[in-house]
């Protein structure tokens, strides 16, 4: 007899869980709030432009990004290094001289060297250290610490504390310190999109709320009732919360992105991304994502995406005001496309995943719930969800 399998939520867990059943011999069924499959990595296409809903990059070093994935979304990456500003002055900080993911790999016995080593070897205090302790306790230059590592950290955590804690830190800087924060030609949407290409074999039902779930059922907002043989949830987790009350409280990190247009030859863009440390910082980090990925804007035109971080969300209208001010513009030439506000965008990752094991009451959990918030950790959540399935059956 044909089993048949329920995914609910149709993100990046969801879809990958998916494409973990193609080639064997399964029915796979898969339920999605949304019109469109991908969840938070989702790009809307206006008057030409690529928006990625919330700045997002791919690093190619992901393992589960594989080189066949890569080839497919046509990846183009942001140069390492960033402009930092420093005393109110913005300095480029490029490869290779001092730039720190290059000091990561560089061979021991260099200054560069060292200072790898050093980041690799020192411990980790306690399993409770957060960020933010480590790097002041690393003994490494004060001004590149606050200029580059603390804002690059808070545009990755989404947080203006740094209470990550210090051994995902280390985690998420080996994949920047062996890969490229890259884009896709056609925006981050393309990876969901191409992923669903993938899952041919999935019935996919899009703009249905599943309300409840057990082993062996899940029901819609609709009350249509489908009867399985198991269940796999890759929901965020405060839609899981929803479902499942015993599911701990988590802080969501939010964050907002605004978009503005400006004519190319009004703006000397380069591939830096652009990071604003300074106490009185509007935004924490801008970039010019037409300058990665031409697509990204028509032609004769340039596309910069700003990103700040909750609780400190500036208005539009400042955020035009300090984008032309930095790169010396002016105001009437940048114009205001879209602001992104997303409340949950990373669950806060002071505190491990809430759920330790991919078995939950019976049903079996994908997602943040069970992994890091990141596109490596939800793919990779969704195919060991997918595992712990097949050999439950
Ligand atoms: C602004 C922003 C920046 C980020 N930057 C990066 C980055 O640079 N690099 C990186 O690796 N990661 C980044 N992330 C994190 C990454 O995008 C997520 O961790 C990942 O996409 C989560 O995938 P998921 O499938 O677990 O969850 P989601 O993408 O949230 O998917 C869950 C799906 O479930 C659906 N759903 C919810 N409730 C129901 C219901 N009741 N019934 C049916 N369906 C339901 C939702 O509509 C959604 O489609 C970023 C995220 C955001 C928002």
């Amino acid at each position: 007899m044909v089993k048949t399998i329920a995914i609910v939520g149709g993100g990046l867990a969801g879809m990958s869980a998916a494409l973990a059943f193609n080639h064997r011999k399964y029915k796979t069924l898969l339920f999605e709030k949304n019109d469109h499959l991908g969840g938070r990595v989702h790009s809307e296409y206006i008057n030409g432009y690529t928006l990625d809903v919330g700045f997002q990059v791919l690093l190619n070093s992901y393992p589960e990004i594989s080189l066949k994935w890569q080839r497919a979304l046509k990846l183009r990456s942001y140069e390492a290094g960033a402009h930092v500003k420093i005393d109110g002055q913005w300095r480029l900080v490029p490869n290779p001289l001092i730039n720190p993911f290059c000091m990561f790999k560089a061979p021991s016995g260099t200054l560069k060297g060292s200072l790898s080593l050093l980041w690799n070897r020192q411990k980790i205090s306690s399993p409770t250290e957060t960020t933010e302790e480590y790097l002041n306790r690393l003994n490494l230059d004060e001004q590149w610490v606050e200029q580059f590592i603390k804002p690059f950290m808070r545009g990755v955590f989404l947080e203006k504390g740094l209470e990550t804690r210090a051994e995902r830190f280390v985690e998420v800087m080996s994949y920047f310190t062996k890969g490229n924060a890259c884009l896709p030609r056609g925006g981050m949407q393309e990876l969901p999109r191409w992923l669903e290409k993938q899952i041919s074999h999935t019935k996919v039902y899009k703009g249905v709320e599943v309300v409840d779930c057990t082993e062996r059922s899940v029901v819609l907002s609709s009350g249509k009732k489908f009867t399985v043989d198991a269940v796999i949830i890759a929901l965020p987790l405060p839609q899981l919360k929803m479902l499942f009350s015993d599911i701990p409280d988590i802080h969501s990190c939010s964050t907002s992105c605004d978009y503005f247009t400006v004519e190319r030859n009004r703006l000397k863009a380069d591939r830096y991304l652009w990071l604003d440390g300074s106490d009185d910082a509007v935004v924490n980090n801008f970039s010019v994502p037409s300058r990665i990925q031409r697509s990204y804007a028509p032609r004769g035109m340039h596309l910069l995406s700003a990103t700040a971080i909750a609780p400190n969300v500036p208005s539009s209208i400042e955020v035009r005001e300090y984008l032309a001010e930095q790169l010396d513009l002016k105001k009437s030439w940048l114009t205001f496309i879209k602001r992104y506000h997303i409340s949950h965008a990373l669950p806060s990752q002071k505190d491990p995943p809430p759920i330790e094991i991919v078995s939950y009451n019976g049903l079996f959990i994908a997602g943040e719930a069970v992994s890091s918030p990141s596109i490596n950790d939800a793919v990779a959540s969704g195919k060991a969800a997918a595992k712990a399935v097949i050999e439950s059956l």
